[in-house]
């Protein structure tokens, strides 16, 4: 299995000691691979030539020559409130590769036993929740939307307590860095300057060595600000795409700006503006609507942090460019969802009155996009269809049509860019759903057929046709539960 073509590079451990517990993963009893992710292992710089030899490094009974097993001390901000007992309560960074491309991989393995910083947890993770990790972080990826990735899953017998028994599983997920705001809310309330000074230097030498080479102050303040930047073009993408992350703690905040941590997640099925998917958020202090806000919240609780080694300007020109990115990011995609390419003072009106006409008819999102991508060789009926009020449509889709006069972009040309960008299929909660009861019943294949048709959102799959539907009555209001 060692044939392979990444470097071994653990460089999380050259951080002070404080940043980590060393760890060894609680083995799982009767493990089996569930599922491996071969492309991804391709593009990481290795070959398998056999799943099951990954077995034990999932069930936490093997560990490869290099593995240096650590649960990390992060700290955070959850639902606002400051809680200094987080860290890696169920997951190890086992080691950190680096692919033939010059691509850093963290490898995490989440599932793998109580560390230092489980308090009242078990240190495990449950099928459904791991299954639901490993579909979204896909999906997202095969969208375009940056993600930490999934590598593989092991399930396993042993027997963990949620609101049922459910059974026990692990996640190998893999990612650029598993560094989140909240290791610098650690450094900075527990550790003092100089820690997140060191914890600085870390991310920037590993993850913008652009920036290396430019004197302290300027290096810091631009790496600030491109942090700002990243998390605001991925809320911007989300809010796009209709995901709903449902946990948005500081501490499930990428340093380098990937979609991080899957909990009770969901993509909008019938848009609701205000929608929740995490059904213990009762203030619904991270719904779809407020995603954008949060996201400059937790900004701010790293810019909190840095304050200590930053000066206070810099910090503040780093945040400013929050609300400038969210909103060129946003406009320009809905703009390219629309199919607008040339810009028109009126857009900014259509889009937001768009998003009230889908919120007052409860349209279902990605179909209502979809349809407008295909309005030239399907006309105005799927688009239609999806309001009870076909009077409104009609409506809209006059204004729509109107405002396409001013494109100089041909139909079809058109129509294929939008194809592009609005998704044929999404990962609706209820297919999440069904796979997961099959799975639990000891039927894997459903889950790699959908996993196999998330990989090509945006392609016609006409054999894969009933994943596009709208969700049946059943499925539109499913309560996920948030315990993992
Ligand atoms: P989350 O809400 O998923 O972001 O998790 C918040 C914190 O709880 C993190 O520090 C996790 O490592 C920890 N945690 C979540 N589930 C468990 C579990 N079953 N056992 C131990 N720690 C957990
Ligand atoms: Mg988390
Ligand atoms: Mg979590």
């Amino acid at each position: 299995m060692n044939d392979t073509g990444f470097r071994i590079e653990h460089r999380y451990l050259e951080l002070p000691d404080s940043f980590y517990t060393r760890v060894q993963p609680k083995p799982l009893t009767n493990a089996r691979m569930v599922t491996f992710n071969h492309e991804l292992a391709r593009q990481m710089g290795f070959h398998v030539s056999s799943e099951e030899e990954w077995t034990g490094v999932g069930a936490g009974t093997e560990l490869l020559e290099g593995m240096d097993p650590v649960a990390m001390k992060y700290t955070g901000h959850q639902f606002g409130m400051y809680n200094p007992e987080l860290g890696d309560g169920r997951g190890l960074l086992l080691w950190e590769t680096v692919g033939p491309d010059g691509r850093r991989w963290d490898w995490h393995l989440k599932g793998a036993g109580t560390t230092p910083y489980s308090r009242f947890g078990d240190g495990r993770a449950v099928l459904r929740s791991t299954i639901r990790e490993y579909l979204c972080s896909e999906a997202m990826h095969f969208l375009g939307i940056p993600t930490t990735r999934a590598l593989f899953m092991v399930s396993a017998r042993d027997p963990i307590r949620r609101e049922t028994i459910e059974t026990a599983a692990a996640l190998m997920r893999v990612a650029e860095s598993h560094i989140r705001f909240g290791h610098f809310e650690f450094a900075a309330h527990h550790e003092g300057p100089e820690a997140v000074k060191t914890l600085i230097e870390h991310v920037i030498a590993l993850h913008f060595p652009h920036l290396i080479d430019l004197p302290e102050d300027e290096r810091h303040t631009r790496w600030f600000e491109e942090v700002v930047e990243r998390t605001a073009r991925l809320i911007a993408d989300w809010q796009a795409v209709g995901f709903c992350h449902g946990v948005m703690n500081s501490d499930n905040m990428s340093i380098i700006g990937d979609t991080f941590d899957y909990g009770p997640y969901a993509f909008l099925d019938d848009f609701d503006a205000g929608y929740i998917c995490n059904h213990t958020d009762q203030e619904g202090r991270y719904a779809y609507n407020r995603q954008p806000q949060v996201g400059f919240v937790n900004c701010q609780y790293l810019a909190n942090a840095l304050l200590p080694v930053m000066n206070e300007d810099s910090v503040r020109r780093g945040l400013r460019r929050y609300e400038v990115i969210y909103n060129e990011r946003f406009l320009q995609n809905m703009r390219d969802k629309l199919g607008l390419a040339e810009p028109d003072d009126s857009d900014l009106s259509l889009i937001m009155d768009t998003f009230s006409m889908l919120h007052e008819h409860h349209v279902d999102y990605t179909r209502f996009f979809r349809g407008l991508s295909n309005l030239y060789d399907k006309g105005h009926d799927p688009v239609r269809d999806l309001l009870v009020d076909r009077s409104v449509a009609d409506e809209w889709l006059e204004r729509y049509e109107q405002r396409l006069q001013k494109e100089t972009r041909a139909h079809d040309e058109r129509e294929y860019a939008m194809r592009k960008v609005n998704p044929k299929y999404i990962l609706r909660n209820y297919l999440a759903q069904q796979v997961i009861q099959e799975a639990q019943n000891g039927d894997y294949q459903p889950m790699e057929e959908l996993l196999e048709v998330l990989r090509k959102p945006f392609d016609e799959q006409p054999e894969f046709e009933k994943y596009a539907a709208l969700p049946p009555d059943w499925g539109k209001h499913l309560n996920i539960s948030c315990s993992s």
